[in-house]
């Protein structure tokens, strides 16, 4: 078998690329969004939310057909009289949570989740996480974090939750390596890269989420990380403080980014280059084959992205570099360049980075450079569509399981369907 190649950048990329920092309105979803998908994934654990009405429709809306099944999210909206004093409001809630573990006693863990109206009212939701595992531990157990819109984007709610468990991770007993993965990952992808792992002879492996919300990883001096979504930043440093060390990496979107995060795993467990080659080789053909048509149809395309997810830049690279499209524009919510390392340098030294947004500004860049696709929020597609700009969802990238060798084919499909249905319109 041929050796794999290392990724190579063709120059600094954008290593040191200036960025455009702007602080204007922006469009995004808040994070209580980042509850759809954890919901899936922490499958003993329930979301509560702590909000008003706003709160609980823009749940039962994004979550669509969800709601036919036993929902394991839920929102206790803070009504008039409750903002009459704060005791009342504690009762209401002891009461809604008894309710809750009555009705679902295969319930563990209890996440609170605050929102703008709690944080604007001060409600306390760590003393009252304290409180309800004093009464209701340790069978179930509470943990609290704010999914509040100001001045967040939708995926920082999963690192606020995940945050929110980094203090009741037990201590690591020894300083002996294993592997922490960070971020949620769809079952399918995570069930993938543990026979990856298990066939390169690294680990222990574990996961942070796990499909349990109790089943907790211990943490330490051992514990080395790889980051699987480009969100986690707070939960990294959480861990750091408590002894983890992250092991720099790319993102595990697209081939390269795959095989790159695989290899910084490898490296650090000493594994041969001959074991590491022949464990990848087939997979990376695999996915390889998979993205070949989509390269055919998008190569030479420009793509604009609005801040939204925080996956932008990753993406972006990937798309730059397997499928041959041109970024004119990445804009992220925030750029955190000690965990984006191993990504700027393999962006084009050629596109224009922002950070945060100024909506209107950013529009008017949109639409003077007319792209070929325009990846961004749902709130700015259909304006964009009217006139005449091909786009495509931000938050399907957060939804689909797209890491991975396996998934590289569907993720590239995401941005060839838009493309090419702006094809068939044209010739039609
Ligand atoms: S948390 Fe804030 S931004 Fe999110 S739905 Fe509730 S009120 Fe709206």
């Amino acid at each position: 078998m041929t050796a794999l190649p290392t990724l190579q950048a063709p120059d600094a990329g954008c290593a040191d690329a200036p960025v455009l920092k702007e602080r204007g309105q922006h469009e995004v979803f808040c994070g209580l969004t980042g509850i759809l998908w954890m919901h899936r994934k922490l499958q003993d654990a329930f979301f509560l939310i702590i909000g008003s009405r706003t709160c609980a429709h823009l749940m039962q809306s994004a979550a669509g057909v969800m709601i036919f099944a036993e929902p394991r999210f839920g929102t206790a909206v803070i009504e008039e009289k409750d903002l009459a004093g704060m005791a009342v409001l504690d009762e209401e809630l002891d009461r809604v949570v008894q309710r809750l573990l009555a009705r679902r006693p295969e319930l563990r863990t209890v996440f609170l989740v605050g929102s703008c109206p709690s944080e604007v009212i001060k409600l306390d939701l760590n003393r009252a996480a304290e409180r309800l595992t004093s009464v209701h531990g340790p069978q179930v157990r509470f943990a609290h974090w704010s999914g509040s819109g100001i001045e967040t984007t939708f995926t920082q709610g999963e690192d606020a939750c995940l945050r929110s468990l980094v203090p009741q991770l037990p201590p690591k007993e020894d300083d002996a390596r294993e592997l922490l993965v960070v971020g949620t990952l769809a079952d399918v992808v995570e069930e993938q890269f543990l026979r990856i792992f298990r066939a390169l002879g690294v680990g222990p492996v574990r996961f942070l989420p796990g499909r349990s919300a109790r089943d907790l990883p211990a943490v330490g001096p051992g514990t080395r990380l790889l980051m699987a979504q480009p969100w986690v930043n707070e939960t990294m440093r959480a861990l750091a403080k408590r002894g983890a060390e992250r092991i720099p990496a790319p993102f595990p979107y697209g081939v390269e980014g795959t095989q790159e995060w695989f290899r910084a795993a490898a490296r650090e467990w000493g594994v041969p280059d001959g074991v590491f080659d022949s464990v990848l080789g087939p997979p990376i053909t695999r996915a390889r084959t998979a993205l070949r048509r989509h390269r055919e149809a998008l190569e030479g395309r420009s793509i604009f992205f609005f801040p939204d997810s925080q996956a932008e830049i990753p993406i972006a690279r990937f798309l730059a570099r397997e499928l041959g499209m041109r970024p004119i524009e990445v804009g992220t919510p925030h750029l955190d360049r000690a965990h984006m390392d191993a990504e700027l340098p393999l962006l084009p030294g050629s596109t224009r980075l922002a950070e945060g947004q100024d909506v209107d500004k950013q529009l008017d860049r949109c639409r003077e450079a007319r792209p070929d696709l325009t990846v961004c929020g749902m709130g700015l597609a259909n304006p964009l569509e009217a006139e005449g700009l091909r786009t495509k969802w931000s938050i399907e990238l957060v939804f689909t399981p797209v890491q991975g060798f396996e998934q590289a084919g569907d993720l590239a499909e995401l941005f060839h369907r838009p493309v090419d249905r702006a094809r068939r319109l044209a010739v039609s």
